[in-house]
């Protein structure tokens, strides 16, 4: 089982199998306390440097902004998507939380 993982157009598109999948653009709820000093961060997504998957799970290394307070950076790896039974699967990322997974080392 392999599915292909890419980042497109500097940044602005999650591909998976040749499919764009996520996009800069959207506005992403994190709990991410370290980011800035917004009970839940309101956060839009300005470009992807890196995607992952650990185990069935697909994370993107993002940067962008909290549109609350105005603070900006890289929250981590932001999780949007699983690999289940060999096709990707989105999370509802305009309904969750998303909270970023820690780095690791
Ligand atoms: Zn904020």
């Amino acid at each position: 089982m392999s599915v292909a993982l890419r980042i497109l157009d500097d940044g602005a598109w999650l591909s998976v199998d040749d499919q764009r999948r996520v996009s800069v653009s959207e506005l992403w709820r994190l709990d991410a306390p370290e980011f800035c000093d917004c009970d839940l961060v309101d956060f839009i997504a300005e470009g992807f440097t890196e995607v992952s998957a650990d185990g069935r799970e697909v994370a993107v290394t993002t940067y962008g902004k909290c549109i609350a307070c105005g603070e900006s950076g890289v929250p981590g790896r932001l999780p949007v998507g699983r690999i289940r039974e060999g096709s990707y699967e989105g999370y509802d990322r305009q309904h969750v939380v998303l909270r970023p997974i820690e780095r690791r080392g």
